[in-house]
């Protein structure tokens, strides 16, 4: 089949298989080009494994320290008629990377949000691990049913309050329009907490801690987002914030009951990614982000910014260095005076009419289809291609 991108607004629905190992073996190669971790993770379990920040995140363990990796991800796999979704084929070109490195890999393809999955984990780190020392908690997803009761809540991306109306930019035709959402409703914050807050990442860990297969000393981070004013109503304030806080207690409670030093929050950089693309203002401000981050030479996409997280932070006999609110800043150089009052100022004057001369669109559209596989140098998009691929650890 010779595979070819159809994107639908945010969403892109194929993906190429080469061209997502080409991405993924970029990845390695930038890790390998670093200086090895020391005293870092060794066994390491990374929940949403697939894509974003989580692909980066079992990438840096695995090729930077030689850890062995158990990857859990939501994808779907290709078949002989129709493409699979970017992170199968980003799982598949992981583990054949690691099985030539020597390097220990396992991936579980399901809901990580469900009983079943993690005991089809445990059982694995029982069999072939013994334990695990670090977890990765780096799941996004527009939705989650609760084991308990079974019921399914929706998480959504709104403002708490007011409406919420800013410059946005529509990806497809590349017009600088606006945007107004309207505020949501209690049952709407309590909703989205359920999916994107701390309650699933604890249950991980009790569940791994029952078990007995957390090992002395072990780590666990989560992921998450602050950014600049001009989106705080839409995130840092809107639902997904209320979600975030309570990261932050969950990462607070597994510290009393782990003991002080074992969760943290990464509040992480603005990138391109699946999960970001769906949010409303973000692409512009992504935008506008990296063509100040690239002209200051201080741009970083989720591989550095994740490996920076391993050596500054998790890695290399240090412990982790904490801002107020006891979290890990690695969105710090995002975050730096000078970075946030350029794209300020670019900010007030972007319009379709000036949008590829103030912004970085081109590269914002450039990793939008290198997260499917498109666009990769060295990768032949004529050719025929087997859309149907097996994870090495199935076959
Ligand atoms: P992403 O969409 O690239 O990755 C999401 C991962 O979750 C994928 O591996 C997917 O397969 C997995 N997943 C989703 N639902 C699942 C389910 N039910 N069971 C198993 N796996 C499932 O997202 P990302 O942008 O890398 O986000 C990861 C984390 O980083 C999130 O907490 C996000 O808020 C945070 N973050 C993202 C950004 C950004 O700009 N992208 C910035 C800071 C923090």
């Amino acid at each position: 089949m010779i595979i070819a991108p159809k994107t639908r607004g945010f969403i892109c629905t194929t993906a190429h298989p080469e061209g997502c190992a080409a991405n993924v073996q970029a990845q390695i190669d930038y890790v390998k080009s670093q200086p090895a971790l020391t005293d870092g993770p060794k066994k390491v379990l990374v929940i949403g494994s697939s894509t974003g920040y989580g692909l980066a995140s079992r990438i840096v363990p695995a090729f930077g320290n030689g850890a062995a990796t158990i990857g859990v991800f939501f994808e779907k796999p290709g078949t002989e008629r129709k493409t699979g979704s970017a992170g199968w084929y980003n799982s598949v070109a992981f583990e054949a990377a690691a099985k030539e490195a020597g390097l220990y890999a396992k991936s579980f393809n399901g809901d990580a949000f469900s009983n079943d999955m993690k005991a089809e984990v445990i059982e694995t780190i029982k069999a072939d691990l013994g334990e695990v020392d670090c977890i990765v908690y780096s799941l996004a997803s527009p939705r989650r049913t609760d084991p308990t009761d079974g019921e399914t809540y929706k998480s959504v991306l709104k403002p708490i309050g007011a409406p919420y109306s800013q410059k946005n930019l529509n990806t497809d035709t590349g017009e600088v329009d606006s945007v107004s959402i309207e505020p949501c409703t209690e049952e709407e914050i309590a909703q989205t907490v359920k999916v994107m807050g701390g309650e699933d990442w604890e249950l991980w860990l009790n569940a791994l801690n029952e078990a007995g297969v957390l090992a002395d000393g072990f780590t666990t981070v989560a992921y998450s987002y602050i950014g600049p004013e001009l989106t705080f109503p839409i995130y840092t304030n809107g639902t997904i914030g209320k979600a975030k806080e309570h990261l932050e207690g969950s990462a607070a409670a597994m510290n009393e009951k782990f003991g002080a030093g074992t969760a943290f929050v990464s509040v992480n950089k603005a990138l391109v990614t699946q999960a970001s693309s769906a949010i409303p203002v973000v692409p512009l401000y992504i935008s506008l982000l990296y063509k100040v981050m690239k002209e200051a030479g201080n741009h970083e996409g989720c591989i550095e910014q994740i490996q920076r997280l391993f050596t500054d932070h998790l890695a290399n006999g240090g412990e982790p260095t904490l801002d107020e609110k006891k979290r890990i800043r690695i969105d710090d150089w995002e975050m730096q005076e000078s970075i946030q009052s350029a794209v300020g100022d670019a900010w007030e004057k972007i319009t379709t009419e000036n949008l590829s001369e103030l912004s970085d669109f081109s590269g914002y559209k450039t990793e939008f289809l290198k997260l499917f596989g498109f666009g990769l140098e060295g990768v032949d998009y004529e050719a025929d291609t087997d859309p149907e691929r097996l994870l090495p650890s199935q076959s």
